[in-house]
């Protein structure tokens, strides 16, 4: 996208389960390299936003579009092509894996079809694996995975895994990170680790992010930007101290 233009645009989507409105008019649209916070409270339909984003349930009005081209309607592993990656809110590893082979399946399971049937051909499978390699090196370099890069990904701390799925997402090689509760469950250490890691991740990879967190303090430290919904509707969105300090959004935390 030419500069000025969002990277990602979601203009008033709604989304029902059943008779349930989980998401009612919602637009917002994601600037080249900030970091955008999602907010609101438990059931505020923050999930059924990124689910609509990343294709696991399209939203049944309004449109996305992704660097331009029109994604609602599209199945989530060709949005993961296009370069849009996800963490998931509860650790969501390969168990029985290493930490390695947890971070390389985040190549293999966006690679496309055809390449993957090339990998019948040795030449361009040993020239594609040396690519992934050198591309796995790279990102546990970054996230610091090195010591644990053969345990078992079951094996070693809860903060630990939350790196290896953020590992195994950087891996795809996005141009956008959505990071669903990237704090949950963890301690303060684990939570300024995290912090850290994504800062350092953005920067290195030239990303743009989406993250849902329910620590303020976190989101009002990273995000340039922030969408507070309530009910499945925009309660506030702007500069994030505005959109955090919002009347609307302090009396729904309060009354919440
Ligand atoms: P948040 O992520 O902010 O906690 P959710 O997006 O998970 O909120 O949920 C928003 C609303 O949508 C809730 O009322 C929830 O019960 C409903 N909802 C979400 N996913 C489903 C689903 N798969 N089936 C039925 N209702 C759902």
């Amino acid at each position: 996208p030419s500069p000025g233009q969002p990277v990602l645009r979601c203009e008033n989507i709604s989304r029902w389960f059943g008779g349930v409105r989980a998401l009612t008019d919602v637009s917002l649209a994601v600037d080249q390299g900030e970091i955008f916070g999602l907010v609101g409270p438990n059931g505020s339909g923050k999930t059924t936003l990124v689910n609509s984003i990343t294709g696991f349930y399209p939203p049944q009005q309004g449109s996305i579009h992704f660097e331009g081209q029109k994604i609602n309607g599209v199945r989530p592993h060709r949005i993961a092509s296009l370069g849009i990656a996800r963490t998931f809110q509860n650790v969501a590893l390969f168990k029985g894996m290493s930490v390695l082979d947890n971070i390389l399946m985040g190549r293999h399971a966006f690679m496309h079809p055809s390449a993957l049937a090339s990998l019948f051909y040795w030449w361009w499978a040993e020239k594609e694996e040396i690519r992934n390699r050198d591309k796995v090196e790279e990102i546990i370099d970054l996230l610091q995975l090195e010591s644990v890069r053969d345990e078992p990904v079951e094996v070693i701390p809860l903060g630990m895994q939350k790196r290896v799925e953020l590992a195994r997402a950087l891996a795809a090689e996005p141009r956008m990170l959505i990071l669903d509760e990237p704090m949950a469950g963890m301690n303060q250490e684990e939570k300024e680790y995290i912090v850290r890691f994504i800062l350092d991740a953005k920067e290195a990879l030239n990303l743009t992010i989406l993250i849902i967190e329910h620590h303020m303090d976190v989101i009002t430290a990273i995000c340039n930007r922030a969408l507070v919904l309530n009910n499945g509707s925009m309660i506030a969105q702007g500069p994030v101290r505005e959109a955090v300090n919002h009347p609307a959004v302090i009396a729904a935390y309060i009354g919440g």
